[in-house]
């Protein structure tokens, strides 16, 4: 490991860190990457390595849209070059329209003077590309580390490791995905529905380009997205219920790009080839509080949303940003930045921001599931008159980018 501020910072104070992140996904990794260079002395602890993102090998099932607020902070951590130069899609517009009704939405990236909305990444590359970075900035990395248990002193939090080991640090941060541990062992409780559906993931070749446009049909029964790859490829997600994403995941390649191709309404044309298919469970899931003590949470650990808006990692990145900027903020301030009116500030600008954004996506996700004449008739109203309020729609795309 370099010897940066970081490690000589956690040294001074005998082996306490500021802070220890559980979880190196996409968010945990950025979190403890964003703090270390903000000179904070940090350990990430995950229970593996990830897998190493590989150029030659097939494009990762996993893939999510980046927004221009997530690839501003890779960028501030020097890695979204990395990203952007190994397999980044960008798309420049966006279509959304309703199977019984055919009201559509456009948004357009040259309408806000932009070239793309976003980008279509692979989750791999871009924690590879974090991981990557940890050494450089100083990150004492505790892999495998499981954390078993979690106790709080008067001047730290302790975690226990299931192999006997202890870290110590003045704040710990759980980022440890939607099953999270910590959360459950700090007895923070979580409300939500599961939404009895699956994301049905696959890389798709269709007849027509995809014209760096992200495609979303909305169904009765849940929405269909194509994401555009970097191949000319589109990478799918199809939210079913339970049942169908069985049958759907059970079919061969032809029987299955030929389903596809209808739920597509064969917008991109028939489709032509397709990868194995993989499939995850949806559900809303808020965590009832963002702090507890010395730990906060982030990430999924803290809000897992529908994928209808393509929102999940983006409001992670979000929550990184903000226990940055919270954190560095207090340390100015000569704060201690594990007091709770700190932690608090962070747990309450993100937990509202979150909420708000969870329970659009599963307002919209309602409202798309409408299936009487009337009701579907006034959805369409209402989206062509939305398509037609131009501030209306920026001031959403606006939101959507995080800007
Ligand atoms: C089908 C689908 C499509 C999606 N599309 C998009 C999209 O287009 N855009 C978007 O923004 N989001 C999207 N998402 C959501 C996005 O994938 C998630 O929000 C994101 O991956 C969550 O990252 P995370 O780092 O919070 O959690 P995770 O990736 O779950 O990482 C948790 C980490 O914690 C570690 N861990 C767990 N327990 C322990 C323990 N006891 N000790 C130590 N370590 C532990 C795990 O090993 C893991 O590395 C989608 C999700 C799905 C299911």
């Amino acid at each position: 490991m370099s010897t940066t501020y970081a490690s000589e910072s956690a040294r001074r104070r005998g082996g306490l860190l500021d802070v220890a992140v559980v979880g190196g996904g996409m968010v945990g990794a950025a979190t403890a990457l964003a703090l270390a260079k903000a000179g904070f002395s940090t350990a990430l602890i995950d229970l593996r390595e990830p897998s190493r993102w590989d150029a030659s090998a097939e494009v990762d099932l996993r893939v999510v849209g980046l927004a221009p607020s997530s690839v501003r902070l890779l960028d501030e951590l020097g890695v979204w070059p990395v990203i952007r130069d190994a397999r980044a899609s960008g798309y420049a517009r966006m279509c959304v329209w309703d199977s019984e009704n055919g009201a559509t939405l456009h948004f357009d990236a040259a309408d806000e003077g932009r070239d793309v909305l976003g980008f279509i990444v692979e989750n791999s590359l871009v924690q590879s590309a974090l991981w990557d970075a940890l050494d450089a900035a100083g990150v004492r990395r505790v892999v495998p580390g499981e954390v078993s248990g979690y106790s709080v002193r008067e001047d730290r939090a302790v975690l226990e490791l299931a192999d006997g080991q202890t870290a110590s640090a003045r704040v710990v941060v759980a980022a440890d995905g939607s099953q999270s541990p910590l959360r459950g062992m700090v007895g923070i409780g979580t409300r939500g529905r599961d939404y009895a559906q699956r994301g049905v993931v696959a890389h798709v070749r269709t007849q027509l380009p995809h014209q760096a446009t992200a495609w979303q049909r909305f169904m009765p029964g849940g929405p269909l997205a194509f994401l555009p790859l970097a191949d000319g490829r589109s990478s799918i997600v199809w939210s079913l219920p339970d049942a169908e994403a069985a049958r759907v995941l059970a079919l061969d390649d032809e029987a299955f790009c030929q389903a596809l191709g209808v739920a597509s309404d064969f917008r991109l044309g028939p489709i032509e080839a397709t990868t194995a298919r993989a499939a995850f469970p949806l559900k809303l899931q808020l965590a009832d509080r963002y702090e507890e003590g010395r730990l906060v949470l982030l990430g999924d650990a803290a809000h897992a949303v529908h994928p209808l808006a393509g929102q999940g990692v983006n409001l992670g990145f979000r929550d990184v940003t903000e226990l940055r900027d919270v954190l560095v903020a207090a340390r100015e301030a000569g704060s201690d930045i594990a007091a709770s009116h700190v932690l608090r500030r962070y747990a309450r600008r993100r937990r509202s921001a979150d909420t708000l954004d969870a329970l659009s996506f599963d307002a919209l996700g309602r409202v798309y599931d409408w299936r009487a004449a009337p009701l579907v008739a006034a959805r369409g109203l209402g989206v062509r008159l939305l398509e037609k309020a131009t501030p209306l729609k920026r001031l959403l795309g606006r939101h959507a980018a995080g800007l």
